[in-house]
């Protein structure tokens, strides 16, 4: 039986329900500390690059006014200074564990984190946790990669305070080894599942080749999900249906240490844990701040970590949401679109892959690609047994823009073991 402490809506309220103006006042003077802190520390390359705009210690200039710092002007930093450039807050010296994202574009980044950040980043795990409806005795499977991917840094201590069980599967890399963590989930049973959208397709294959059903697995379970689509109603409910299961959807940023988001059962945008991050959707051109409801660039800053991120444009586009949840949880929501970099322009107008995704979506979500860059006509190639018509009125409808389909046979295009990559060269 649930206690009443089990049936809280969120995990500290004290942290997570305090009233926006209070935030934002917390916010201010938060950012105002870590400003201080390129010179005092100092951080050269943060240092010299507001030096160079102007700006000096002793007064902190708009958020917006700020020079937004990219991972490509981090990775410039560290060739220029190798191995490790001089942007960092937390060094190799001062890390208590360390991450390397494989990333889905460019090369392979380390993290650093120290020891505080590391009980900061548990109790912003609990935060998100708890707000994914898993409790104490719950048996929880995910199929995140192991050893040095950021997501293993905290270990599962997390997980391990809360009294949940986890079963680390890591990812599905053959149909033979997904066919092995189905049986297992089967064997022990299991409450909550963490995995992507193409892992979940491997899966349900898998299962079927050994006389297996991943719905009645699944059913009952929660699934923590990737899959930027399920942010929206119609493809949730169409998955959450299929395998009987209640999605929370997650996203985060791999390289700014504790950065995770997900969305709580009202489902109105991610929530990112406002009690350190201060969260802007940007034009990615000019960096200000754009009006509420349109897409943008996310651009970080955050405070009380000993990791410095200051108006960091993760160039993910997301569109910020308004209003209140019900939940009670304060600070920053946003519904993420997509990376900036998979985007094409089409007449125009830019579309990212997850714009086709949704056009297709009510008609049974095949798999594609489109073709980046810039052109009069939509290029999409597009699994089908027939000439993909229905596909092209289908994307040009909801789009506005003219269409060109070029089936291809069902099964033909690569699939993920992780994310997948919906865009390809043209
Ligand atoms: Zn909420």
């Amino acid at each position: 039986m649930a206690s009443t402490l089990d049936d809280r809506e969120l995990w500290d309220p004290t942290a997570q329900a305090v009233p926006r103006d209070e935030l934002h006042r917390i916010a201010e003077a938060g950012l105002r500390a870590e400003w201080k802190r390129v010179w005092d520390i100092p951080i050269l390359f943060y240092r010299d690059r507001f030096d160079a705009a102007g700006f000096g210690p002793d007064e902190m200039p708009p958020l917006d006014e700020i020079p937004r710092t990219t991972k490509d002007d981090l990775r410039r930093n560290e060739a220029e200074l190798p191995p490790f450039g001089s942007h960092r807050s937390v060094g190799i010296d001062q890390a208590a564990r360390i991450g390397v994202t494989t990333g889905t574009t460019g090369k392979p980044w380390m993290i650093f984190y120290s020891r505080a950040d590391i009980d900061r980043m548990i109790e912003m795990q609990f935060q998100h946790t708890w707000r994914t409806e898993l409790r104490e005795g719950d048996r929880f499977a995910h199929s995140w990669p192991g050893g040095l991917y950021p997501s293993a840094v905290l270990g599962g201590r997390h997980l391990l305070q809360l009294g949940i069980l986890e079963i680390p599967c890591g990812p599905p890399f053959s149909e033979a080894q997904a066919a092995e963590h189905v049986a297992l989930w089967n064997l022990l049973g299991i409450d909550a599942l963490m995995t992507t959208a193409s892992q979940l397709q491997i899966y349900d294959r898998a299962a079927t080749s050994i006389g297996l059903d991943l719905a009645e697995i699944l059913d009952g379970c929660v699934l923590v999900f990737v899959e930027a689509s399920c942010q929206f109603e119609g493809p949730r409910r169409r998955v959450e249906e299929a395998y009987g299961v209640r999605i929370h959807n997650l996203s985060g940023a791999a390289e700014i240490p504790g950065f995770v988001t997900s969305d709580c059962r009202y489902h109105t945008g991610l929530h990112a844990p406002g009690g350190n991050y201060r969260v802007q959707v940007c034009d990615p051109l000019t960096g200000r701040e754009v009006a509420d409801g349109q897409r943008g660039s996310l651009v970080m800053s955050i405070w009380g970590m000993d990791a410095f991120y200051l108006r960091y444009d993760l160039e993910d586009i997301v569109v910020a949401s308004s209003g209140d949840c019900p939940c009670g949880q304060t600070g920053p929501r946003y519904t993420l679109i997509g990376r900036g970099a998979d985007q094409a322009t089409v007449a125009g107008k830019m579309i990212l892959p997850l714009d086709v995704q949704l056009a297709l979506d009510p008609l049974g979500g095949p798999e594609f690609v489109l073709s980046a860059g810039a052109h009069d006509t939509l290029r999409l190639r597009v699994e089908t047994e027939g000439a993909g018509d229905e596909y092209r009125d289908a994307v040009s409808h909801a789009l506005g823009v003219a269409v060109e389909v070029e089936p291809i046979a069902p099964g033909t295009l690569p699939r993920s073991t992780f994310k997948p990559r919906r865009i390809v060269a043209s």
